[in-house]
């Protein structure tokens, strides 16, 4: 399919580089070489760009995790600038004080022209065993905002603190993307829809990686025992409802028909939306995938492209 549309594709800044292969470190670092002639040989005519993770949110002290953030989001706005009609951005927030993130976002989104936010899960902040969520109180003007400023907040995975949680000790290959990524994302989306977060914010829309981050699988478990057991549960709504009111999800990483179809199932055409997660994931395979998946024209041109021109008010050709 031409025309595609991706947006959880990752840059980075060279202090923001992780461990991984000097490859990997090439592409995240790269705009207008093999990100573009790859783009263009699958079939891919926008990207919108964001900061790998964990970076911001790994900072512990606040003036340097405003002072990378500005400087990542100008960062890629300079490089936006050069091929604006093949790139968008998401931001990089201070989430480390709810009102600077605020301003940040503002300033992104009313000067630089970004299309949201993408933060990397919890903060860490003072200490490193710190995970701050944004369900909590503190954050909720930093949300008000977001749905004032009418722009998607992509909440994307990080490895939690996997020191703290004894049921990795000695499994490493379970950390990271291969389980712990998704372990931590879904505990934070469920946390942020049970404190009843869109009900006080009913507009707010926030986007999933990874097909949703396992949520569409268990959604009737998690909704059925909840009613049977809610716990004085802050939330007016069932998980299902907020998941098809306030929730996008996209494909990255997760090239497979089963969960796709599972996931539009249970949450309608509209929510569903392709990206790769390149270069932590091929886009020859995401796209061969994509391509090839069991959809009807219809659905592949909504999934691909269309519903994400909706969210994002892309004007593109
Ligand atoms: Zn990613």
């Amino acid at each position: 399919m031409l025309g595609k549309i991706t947006l959880e594709e990752h840059f980075a800044l060279t202090e923001t580089l992780g461990p991984g292969s000097d490859d990997l470190h090439r592409r995240l670092r790269d705009f207008g070489g093999s990100r573009i002639s790859e783009m263009d040989e699958f079939g891919i005519q926008f990207s919108v760009l964001s900061l790998n993770a964990p970076a911001v949110q790994g900072i512990l002290e606040i003036n340097a995790a405003v002072e990378m953030a500005r400087r990542a989001n100008d960062f890629l706005a300079d490089e936006i600038s050069k091929r604006s009609d093949r790139f968008g951005g998401f931001a990089a927030l201070p989430m480390q004080d709810p009102d600077l993130a605020t301003e940040e976002l503002t300033r992104c989104v009313k000067e630089l022209g970004f299309v949201g936010a993408n933060v990397n899960s919890f903060t860490q902040k003072d200490e490193p065993e710190t995970h701050i969520f944004y369900d909590i109180p503190k954050y909720r003007s930093f949300w008000a905002s977001v749905q004032e400023l009418d722009v998607p907040f992509y909440l994307h995975p990080r490895n939690p603190v996997t020191e703290r949680i004894p049921q990795f000790d000695g499994h490493p290959w379970l950390t990271y993307s291969a389980w712990a990524f998704a372990f931590d994302a879904a505990l934070h989306a469920l946390r942020l829809m049970c404190s009843g977060l869109f009900d006080d914010y009913p507009n707010l829309q926030l986007i999933l990686g990874h097909l949703g981050e396992r949520i569409p699988f268990d959604l009737w478990r998690v909704d059925h025992r909840i009613e049977e057991d809610p716990k004085n549960i802050p939330a007016q709504k069932s998980l299902r409802e907020y998941m098809r009111t306030n929730v996008h999800v996209t494909t990255s990483g997760q090239f497979y028909d089963p969960p796709l179809h599972l996931t539009l199932n249970e949450l309608g055409i509209d929510r569903v939306m392709f990206s790769v997660d390149y270069p932590f994931e091929s886009m020859e395979k995401g796209c061969n995938w994509f391509d090839n998946a069991k959809l009807t024209k219809q659905e592949q041109i909504a999934i691909g492209r269309t519903n994400a021109i909706k969210l994002l008010k892309l004007n593109l050709d």
